[in-house]
């Protein structure tokens, strides 16, 4: 009988001991209810049991077993563990972002804690009633719904057109199919048009006859090479794949295999944007088999999915997002990681700030299982490993069937303005592609870097320009609800001046240039034109951003303004035209992927075009056509921008030459955190030398109403990362030592994007 547990709880705090009571046998990864401070019951998880006391006079006892099965299974715990150390974070911290809220509750009594939230519920299906199958019946409630409650109609619309067949579930996967609210649902329910089903979630594991495409000449060719490479030892292998040469069709035929060995599979997706789509093309293949899993569903589905896959046989294939990576699959062989270079794979805020795809990479050496890295613009981290051979590698040079790569034409802003060729933010060059592009009845897209209308508002009189009062930045203006400015910091918003408040003698005026302004004048240049924009603002939810691509895919629009987001892997037919705004302020970026980056986003823009069409145009925006990047971008070189950039990382020793850890200091006292700062960079100077970077302001100085001070560690990539990482933290304990600290934030961030 073990005496004492360590304890993992939901908080900043290394494991704490507890005592098990006489008659309680705990398990390792079991969730149990403990008090934690004086009044606070928490939920946490058993580490580790063992038979030591700890010296502190008086131990708490474990309250009581939640369920009794473990949460967690061997390799999910040395992940978290792998995770703690290597991002430089507590175990706590790991568990608040690996678990569904609703797994581990907490709160004042014990009471409140129930065994219910553990059990995998039912789940419930919708189906049309009976009563409207008669078509002219059924003709009539639309009729009335459409009128009264649109809402309502849209969902009877989509179960209607679902067939008899389809059976919906309500709750989350009822708002991914039908974009409705349960209470649409329950209002339909009520005036008896839908009947609900309670039943089990059926998944067909039997079943592993999926239809799957047949693969070209050249993926045959690449799909054996990495199973070759998988099967001779290789744990991790690349897929680098222009846009559409068909890397999905290479990972459908890996998962088909792993499933039908009875293997758990995991595709992970940069973002939920791409998920919908993903998840629907992969859902034509596996049907019920494909469970998704992101940030947008509810509390309740994710803890569902967690406690149905933790009783699961195996078969499982997950789509989702960074998360996923915390689902307990046992018999998990196969990751794919889509779009690799990704940076929304990282988790900047809050702790863990992990690395999706790292981890996918640990997990395959964990789990004795393969990962597959995706991309056509792999992150030079992951290439030169594919280089040197640590990771397989097997490449797609040619699009899929008869698509041809479009043809990039470099336009000069900068020669165009001096002819009298520039018209506000266009290039006649531009213009005329939009023009008969449109007049062929084709699309057109237009990537533009920056949301908004304009980046700031500013008087040409004093110069003043709109700041944040609490954050040290300028306020983005924004044309929606009448013009506001907006942190893009803190959602600080105010309205937009009239007279300048510094001097009083002018109107401010809008300064650079977002998407909304392109829209606006895109729609002005051609007002026959359809146009449609697609960013974070427009898209305020994911019904939006559905309702945005589709009126694009069946072309209800002509021309889609956007931001990265129109960069990912849509696959639209009908573009023929792609416009980069401007290319300068990707390329101009103060930042050393900064480069990397804009190789990556305008090669991913430029797949856009001619996706299936013949002959698609890229026009790119610039006043450097003569930059190293363009002329990559032109030639569509990945080689040759690979082979530069990284002589550059190795020359001023960044990234995959060093390996980074950045800490930021924070507190209200700039001149107390001056001297923090200043301290830590002293002592960390004296066990790095000159490895260590600051302490320095970053250029958004303060944030919130606190103010931030920088340092930053290069360790060389050989040297032992696990022991710069505890001098580091040997280090800051040193620092708050000193009770005037104390009450310092610093954060470190391991890898930081
Ligand atoms: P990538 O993921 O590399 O950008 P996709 O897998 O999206 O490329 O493929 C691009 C297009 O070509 C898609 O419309 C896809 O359906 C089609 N395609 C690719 N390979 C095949 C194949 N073997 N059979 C049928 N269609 C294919
Ligand atoms: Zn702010
Ligand atoms: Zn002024």
């Amino acid at each position: 009988m073990s005496l004492y547990a360590d304890i993992v709880l939901p908080l900043a705090q290394p494991a704490y001991t507890y005592a098990v009571p006489e008659r309680m046998t705990v398990v390792v990864g079991q969730a149990v209810a403990v008090q934690f401070g004086p009044r606070k019951f928490y939920t946490g998880i058993v580490w580790r049991t063992h038979d030591r006391r700890p010296d502190f006079p008086r131990i708490k006892s474990v309250h009581r077993i939640l369920y009794p099965d473990p949460l967690l299974t061997a390799e999910q715990m040395a992940l978290w563990e792998w995770i703690a150390s290597y991002y430089m974070c507590s175990l706590g911290e790991v568990m608040r972002a690996a678990l569904p809220t609703l797994m581990k509750p907490s709160g004042e009594t014990e009471e409140e804690f129930a065994e219910e939230e553990f059990r995998p519920k039912k789940e419930v299906y919708v189906a049309l009633d009976v009563a409207l199958r008669d078509e002219e019946r059924l003709h009539e409630v639309f009729e009335k719904l459409e009128r009264r409650a649109p809402k309502q109609y849209e969902a009877l619309l989509e179960i209607a057109t679902a067939g008899d067949d389809t059976r919906i579930a309500t709750g989350e996967i009822a708002r991914r199919l039908l974009q409705a609210d349960y209470a649409v649902l329950q209002a339909l329910a009520r005036k008896g048009f839908i009947r609900q089903v309670e039943h089990e979630r059926r998944v067909e594991r039997g079943n592993s006859n999926f239809r799957l495409p047949k693969l070209s000449e050249h993926q045959v060719a690449a799909l054996s090479r990495l199973q070759a490479q998988f099967a001779s030892g290789k744990s991790t292998a690349l897929l680098q794949g222009i846009t559409g040469s068909g890397k999905t069709e290479i990972y459908i035929h890996l998962i088909a295999e792993m499933l039908s060995r009875g293997g758990d599979v995991l595709l992970l997706v940069p973002e939920i944007a791409l998920t919908a789509q993903l998840i629907d093309r992969m859902e034509r293949i596996f049907g019920s088999r494909v469970t998704p899993f992101h940030s947008k569903l509810t509390n309740r589905c994710r803890t569902e999915t967690y406690m149905r896959l933790n009783h699961s046989e195996g078969g499982e294939f997950v789509v989702g997002a960074r998360s996923a990576l915390f689902l307990p699959l046992k018999r998990l062989r196969l990751i794919i990681v889509d779009e690799e270079h990704d940076s929304s794979y990282k988790q900047s805020e809050p702790a863990p700030r992990y690395h999706a795809r790292d981890c996918a990479v640990m997990m395959a050496r964990l789990y004795g299982g393969h990962a597959l890295l995706g991309s056509a613009t792999p992150s030079l981290e992951t290439w030169l490993n594919a280089r040197i051979g640590k990771y397989g590698m097997a490449t797609l040079s040619e699009r899929y069937g008869d698509a041809r790569l479009p043809q990039i034409l470099v336009s000069d802003t900068l020669r165009a303005a001096r002819r009298g060729e520039r018209h506000s933010h266009f290039n006649k060059l531009l213009l005329d592609k939009i023009e008969e592009t449109l007049e062929r009845g084709e699309q057109v897209m237009l990537f533009q870097n920056r949301r908004g209308f304009s980046p700031y508002v500013t008087c040409t009189e004093c110069g003043w320009t709109a700041r944040c009062p609490s954050c040290n930045v300028t306020l983005t203006y924004h044309q929606r609800g009448g013009g506001r400015l907006i942190c893009h910091y803190c959602g600080h918003t105010e309205v937009v001046p009239v007279k300048c408040p510094s001097c009083k003698v002018t109107d401010v005026v809008s300064k650079g240039f977002g998407t909304e302004k392109i829209e606006e004048e895109i729609a002005r240049l051609f007002p026959e034109a359809r146009v449609a924009r697609l960013d974070r603002d427009s898209v305020t939810s994911e019904r939006a951003f559905r309702n945005i691509v589709a009126d694009f895919e069946q072309h209800k629009t002509d021309i889609l303004v956007g931001t990265q987001m129109i960069t990912k892997g849509f696959d639209f037919g009908g573009v023929s035209l792609v416009g980069i705004l401007n290319a300068d302020n990707l390329l101009n970026n103060p930042d050393f992927r900064a480069a990397e980056r804009a190789f990556q986003r305008m090669m991913q823009v430029a797949g856009r075009a001619g996706r299936r069409s013949e002959g698609g145009e890229v026009v790119i925006q610039t006043a450097e056509p003569t930059h190293p990047i363009i002329r990559q971008v032109v030639a569509g070189d990945y080689e040759s921008m690979a082979r530069e950039q990284l002589a550059e990382r190795q020359q001023f020793f960044y990234p995959p030459y060093a390996r980074l850890i950045a800490l930021t200091l924070r507190h209200r006292d700039p001149e107390l955190l001056r001297r923090a700062a200043g301290e830590l960079a002293a002592r960390l100077r004296g066990r790095f030398g000159n490895r260590l970077l600051g302490p320095m302001a970053p250029p958004v100085d303060r944030i919130r109403g606190e103010y931030l001070m920088n340092l930053l560690l290069k360790v060389e990539s050989g040297a032992s990362s696990a022991r710069a990482r505890e001098i580091v933290n040997g280090e800051l304990k040193e620092l708050f030592s000193n009770p005037s600290f104390k009450q310092i934030t610093v954060i470190a961030d391991v890898d930081p994007q």
